[in-house]
């Protein structure tokens, strides 16, 4: 899909929730504690000095403690160094957890390669994530110190990507390699969305923080989502997190799409964020899914709500198609919402029009209740089946009358905004 065929409305382009990664995620922590260790290459008396050194340094990290940081370093008195910058980043994140476990020499010599896991949690978080760490040690007279160290950018641990800073607002956490004051502007929306979403949610507590990901390409966005570039079509923003065992999300991060985020103005970057925190709001609050439709059409609606656009505008390409085609013979299905076989901006218009018409008929609480009764942990296949009960027993009605209701709405709007003047 080319950009001209969007149009001008804010945000043709939004997010699509995937959990493809969860259990990956959730899979690090099987691995039973220094199960690699090798005694042969590092005696109990080096091993021990070796742990209290990388305890020395969570401890600094937890307590933001820049001088005992700095005493876990070869290199005392260093003020530029790569080892110092770590520093900031981490400290500037709001611990629940920071702790290495799980320490694996890799290499011996004059230095020591040690591979460790750092086992955190965010405040907020419901679930520890686990990161896997390199670094190299040296010893001295008076024991083993920092040289150098190493980490993957993952999902779980965003801020070891090149050149990131992590700038903490008031609900939020921004991580990316931006300057300060976008970084500080990203804070800022972040902290209105988390409001948004709690306001259009109000009976569950957000999960702060709203950890947003301002990646610097697509291809950084697809290796945290580990996904494919050509998935990213389309989309400004993911959300994706590892879920617990009673299905719900425990630590959701918001990769932004730099593709898709240049082609919007401020507001349609405000609009991404209110959106994403929806869905993270809800991803913690309910346990499995909810028809795509519903999901993505409520997140449309809570984040178009204060831009005070019409329909004609906000559902434009809709109309458009209507126009053109008719209005379309059945609900948005999860296929409409690949970006690769899909148009996604007629997807997320029809189901804007679609849940914006329900709210008006039912009542917001009715529409709630419509998206707690339709989650459920059931297979893909039976996300619509459960759909299709929530509508009769909550809304009273049927998705085949839904249906008719939802293309007279689009019929009617599309004919209203083809009028002269
Ligand atoms: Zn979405």
């Amino acid at each position: 899909m080319t950009r001209s065929r969007r149009g001008p409305v804010l945000v043709a382009l939004v997010a699509v929730v995937a959990t493809a990664c969860a259990g990956l995620l959730a899979g690090c922590a099987a691995r039973p504690a220094d199960a690699s260790l090798s005694h042969t290459t590092l005696s109990p008396a080096s091993l021990a000095a070796v742990r209290s050194l990388l305890d020395a340094r969570a401890h600094a990290v937890r307590d933001r403690d820049e001088q005992a940081w700095r005493a876990t370093l070869e290199d005392l008195q260093a003020t530029t160094s790569a080892l110092v910058a770590e520093f900031a980043l981490l400290s500037a994140l709001p611990w629940a957890r920071f702790d290495y476990a799980d320490v694996r020499p890799t290499g011996g010599g004059a230095d020591l390669g040690v591979t460790v896991t750092c086992v955190s949690r965010l405040t907020g978080e419901r679930a520890d994530t686990r990161t896997e760490e390199h670094f190299t040690l040296v010893r001295r007279a008076s024991g083993w110190r920092i040289a150098g160290h190493r980490a993957t950018p993952t999902l779980s641990a965003p801020w070891w990507s090149a050149g990131a800073r992590a700038t903490r607002g008031q609900h939020a956490v921004v991580v990316g390699a931006i300057d300060a004051d976008t970084a500080t502007w990203y804070a800022h929306q972040a902290d209105a969305a988390v409001e948004a979403a709690a306001r259009a949610w109000p009976t569950s507590p957000f999960p702060a923080p709203l950890v947003v990901i301002v990646a610097s390409s697509t291809a950084e966005a697809a290796a945290l989502l580990d996904r494919s570039v050509d998935r990213l079509d389309q989309v400004a923003a993911v959300t994706e997190g590892p879920v617990g065992p009673d299905g719900r999300a425990t630590a959701d991060r918001v990769v932004l799409n730099p593709q898709g985020l240049d082609r919007l103005s401020d507001e349609g970057r405000r609009f991404v964020l209110v959106h994403e925190a929806v869905h993270v709001l809800l991803r913690s609050a309910l346990t499995g899914s909810a028809p795509a439709w519903l999901v993505e059409g409520f997140a449309d609606t809570v984040a178009y709500a204060p831009t005070g656009l019409p329909p004609e505008r906000i559902a434009a390409a809709a109309l458009a198609d209507v126009r053109a085609n008719g209005a379309p013979a059945h609900l948005p299905t999860a296929v409409d919402f690949d970006g690769r076989t899909a148009r996604l901006d007629l997807s997320y218009q029809r189901s804007w029009v679609l849940v914006s018409l329900l709210e008006e008929t039912y009542g917001a609480d009715a529409v709630r209740q419509l998206i707690e009764r339709a989650t459920t942990t059931a297979a893909a296949p039976d996300v619509e089946a459960a759909g299709a009960r929530a509508v009769e027993e909550v809304l009273g009605t049927s998705v085949p009358e839904l249906t008719s209701a939802w293309q007279r709405r689009l019929l009617a709007l599309a004919a209203a905004g083809s009028a002269p003047g």
